[in-house]
């Protein structure tokens, strides 16, 4: 059974289920742990919820409204990114997780989408997260990439609804990366790196329907990958 490390935050239990529903044994890393430690028998990475990354990490400066920022697992978070990439371990970067990822790739962050794009939908949907009323907006899918393979059977007509509890977005996507899925107002909300077989973020809270497996696919992907990537072979 594939152990996927994931990454400690303030509402894990949806995560856990996620991957405990689809086989996964799942262990959590946290800033407090070293990183040869944290990997050492770890299949598969994801990353979790939480706070703004600080802006440092991407050469911004802070704005008015960043949030929550805690220094020690942005420290933590990017270099455990570059380490598992490092080590070709597969990674499913949630939320928070794919604003780390993209920065930790060499990426950067819209701060605040409702001060700096005007116009912009409501990102930020406090709502109950597994309600069929906080499926905020749609998302448009790329048809050639690893999240439509993985969302073929859900998909209709290339979009699919997702709930959305997020003030920040990435801007320009890293290096190497492409944008596989975007809000009707044009904000990212998946990236995948096409180089590896499984590097993937989205905006959105996939493991909110882990009750209703509205997003099963994605996890069950994901497990799949930790269960036969190269790092685990070696
Ligand atoms: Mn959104």
């Amino acid at each position: 059974m594939a152990v996927i490390g994931i990454t400690a935050c303030r509402k894990l239990e949806d995560y856990r289920q996620a991957l405990l529903h689809v086989g996964g044994e799942v262990r959590i890393l946290d800033p407090s742990m070293a990183l040869d430690d944290a990997l050492e028998g770890t299949d598969g990475v994801m990353l979790t919820g939480g706070g703004d990354i600080a802006p440092e990490h991407y050469g911004g400066a802070p704005h008015e409204s960043l949030t929550d920022v805690e220094p020690e697992r942005d420290a933590f978070e990017l270099a455990l990114v570059k380490e598992a990439r490092k080590r070709h371990l597969p990674i499913l970067a949630i939320c928070r997780g794919i604003q780390v990822l993209n920065v930790a790739c060499g990426g950067n962050l819209i701060q605040d989408i409702a001060s700096e794009q005007t116009g912009s939908l409501e990102h930020n949907l406090k709502v109950p997260p597994n309600q069929p009323f906080s499926r905020a907006h749609e998302v448009w899918v790329e048809k050639d990439s690893l999240l439509a393979s993985l969302l073929r059977e859900r998909l209709e007509s290339d979009s699919i609804d997702v709930n959305s509890r997020h003030h920040q977005a990435v801007k320009d996507v890293a290096p190497g990366f492409k944008v596989t899925a975007t809000a009707p107002d044009g904000m990212v909300e998946a990236i995948e790196d096409p180089a590896v077989p499984f590097c993937l973020g989205v905006q959105w809270h996939p493991e909110n329907f882990w009750r209703t497996g509205e997003f099963r696919p994605l996890f069950e992907g994901f497990l799949n990958a930790a269960q036969t990537s190269d790092a685990r072979a070696r």
